[in-house]
């Protein structure tokens, strides 16, 4: 079967690789498509360490071709994903506490464990989550990492319906984010991006407030406007826009972080004690997480935007992806 796989020089390749026979409580998935992470481009790029040989992505839904022994929670003809949370332990305090992302023995898709960049996909059976019917195999792929880590972000946030939210980036995260936090959690939202294409695409999608920080000082005009939000999520790339959260919010606030810049941010001390801000970091999500996120794409609240291409498309992708040329989820389609 094909597979792409990272490589030493730090590249994407397609490959023939032969898959080892299944162990106990595993299941092989005939995989349909996957999409594309920009962490899939840090681990390609070695960022996280080399691990050239592995297949890559972590955005894959496939349909069960066969299970293994032990196995319960899977048959074959089921749909299921293979995500970023391939595998816990099963049994420290996080795995046991609805914190499993945290498990310190976790295995990732497409980085420490084969992921979803393959015709066919070997999964830990409990932790492939169904894709309920009414959900397309491309769409799923966009909620398997994008759209379960928004979601997950925003219950983190703490903000309830009618309340304010500031979301910082409209990107892939960021669109599928606004449209969960209207769709789903009926929260009133300011949508911030110094894109402005990204922007008109946050209005159309039902952001109450559009900002442009190039031009507008977004923490005065949201404390000004809304007496500061409940909550704020970051999927912005860059340091500028956390410093903004903290000050957008208003007394006991939440920030979340989900963007991942290589950076510090700025906390002024005074205003995290006396105004009780939290600042809380976010990982994707758990397979109950999932479970809700894809049913919520299955009623059709949330919608991500994809498109199919090739599996010999990767390192094209990947360099569209480092030009910031990608609007809505590039998806490898593993059938073609
Ligand atoms: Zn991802
Ligand atoms: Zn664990």
């Amino acid at each position: 079967m094909k597979a792409i796989v990272a490589t030493e020089d730090h590249k994407a390749k397609v490959v023939d690789k032969e898959l080892r026979p299944l162990e106990y409580g595993e299941a092989l998935l005939d995989m349909e498509c996957c999409g594309v992470c920009h962490t899939d481009l840090h681990v390609k790029n070695a960022d996280f360490g080399d691990v050239s040989g592995v297949v890559l992505g972590h955005e894959g839904i496939g349909v069960v071709k066969e299970v293994g022994p032990g196995v319960t929670s899977l048959k074959v003809g089921d749909r299921a994903s293979v995500a970023w949370f391939f595998e816990g332990c099963g049994h420290c305090e996080y795995c046991i506490s609805g914190r499993e992302t945290l498990c310190r023995q976790v295995k990732n898709a497409g980085y420490t464990a084969d992921g979803g960049m393959a015709q066919e996909c070997i999964v830990t059976a409990d932790y492939a989550v169904k894709v309920p019917e009414g959900l397309g195999s491309a769409e799923a792929s966009s909620i398997t990492c994008a759209g379960v880590t928004t979601y997950k972000a925003l219950k983190e946030s703490q903000v309830r319906a009618g309340q304010w939210l500031v979301l910082f980036g409209l990107g892939g995260l960021g669109n599928l984010a606004l449209q969960y936090a209207k769709n789903v959690f009926n929260m009133k939202v300011v949508a911030v991006d110094i894109n402005p294409g990204q922007l008109d695409f946050a209005e159309q999608f039902g952001a109450d407030i559009c900002l442009n920080p190039e031009t507008d000082d977004v923490a005065k005009i949201v404390q000004e406007k809304t007496g500061g939000a409940h909550g704020a999520v970051v999927t912005a790339v860059n340091k500028a826009a956390f410093d903004s959260a903290v000050n957008a919010v208003r007394a006991g606030g939440t920030v979340v972080a989900v963007g991942l810049p290589v950076d510090t941010m700025d906390l002024s001390i005074p205003r995290l004690v006396l105004d009780g801000i939290r600042v809380v970091g976010s990982l994707v999500g758990t397979r109950e997480d999932l479970a809700e996120a894809f049913q919520f794409g299955a009623e059709g609240k949330v919608v991500p935007q994809v498109h199919m291409r090739p599996m010999e498309d990767i390192n094209d992708i990947f360099d569209e992806m480092e030009k910031g040329q990608i609007r809505g989820r590039m998806v490898i389609d593993l059938k073609g």
